[in-house]
């Protein structure tokens, strides 16, 4: 047996110095290794360069990696707004952002992601794009929350929907579990969503507001 899919397509695209200084300072912080797979942050940066998304939110930042695929993708003007629980994170990701230069693209909201969607609802915020990967006995309520704060056809996408394969065995009845099944079943039939499934890396989940 050779090497798995995943790192065989990984293997084919060059080293990117940004996103490795992000990892570098995450493992010098003592921070947790997990942040986006590489092909799910090129396709962050993908799709938010051809749906021409401006305004983008982000729960959970940890060390920037994914606020970098984010905000590579967006144009001049383009903004993108980061809920991240702990100052120190939103410090080192900030700090990332700087390194690369695109600081002047990113808002971080410090806090419990909850109360700043509540916030970002009050101030009746819009987005473009959206990428939920904070905690993730929350999903569903991040989903919710993000159909609200909507433009007509954003796209909304989410992070780890098979939970290291946990979320696919029938053993595993914890409340992220739940949250996240219940959240890939909202992805897949709520009548506001079309939905589709990634299953590569931890699983990815796309969805277009309709
Ligand atoms: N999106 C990042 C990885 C995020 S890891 C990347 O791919 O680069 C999950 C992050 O969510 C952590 O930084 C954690 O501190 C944050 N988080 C956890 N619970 C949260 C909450 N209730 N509100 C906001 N952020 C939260
Ligand atoms: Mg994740």
């Amino acid at each position: 047996m050779g090497v798995q899919p995943d790192q065989y397509f990984d293997d084919l695209y060059g080293n990117d110095s940004e996103l490795e200084r992000v990892k570098e300072s995450i493992r010098e912080a003592g921070m947790p290794d997990i942040s986006v797979a590489p092909g799910y942050g090129r396709l962050l940066t993908l799709l938010i360069t051809l749906t021409q998304a401006r305004s983008v939110l982000e729960i959970g930042a940890l060390g920037g990696y994914s606020g970098i695929c984010l905000a590579r993708g967006l144009p001049q003007d383009g903004k993108l707004v980061s809920l991240e629980l702990r100052q120190e994170y939103a410090d080192i990701a900030r700090s990332n952002m700087v390194a690369s230069k695109l600081e002047s693209y990113v808002d971080y909201r410090v806090g419990d992601a909850s109360v700043s969607l509540e916030k970002l609802m009050k101030e009746a915020a819009r987005f473009d794009f959206f990428f939920i990967d904070a905690d993730k006995e929350n999903y569903p309520q991040y989903l919710e929350a993000c159909i609200g704060l909507a433009n007509k056809g954003a796209i909304i996408a989410a992070d780890n929907t098979l939970l290291r394969g946990r979320t696919i065995d029938d053993n595993k009845q914890g409340p992220s579990v739940l949250a996240v099944r219940q959240f890939n079943r909202m992805i897949a039939q709520d009548p506001r969503l079309m939905g589709v499934h990634l299953p590569a890396y931890d699983g990815l989940a796309l969805a277009r507001v309709k």
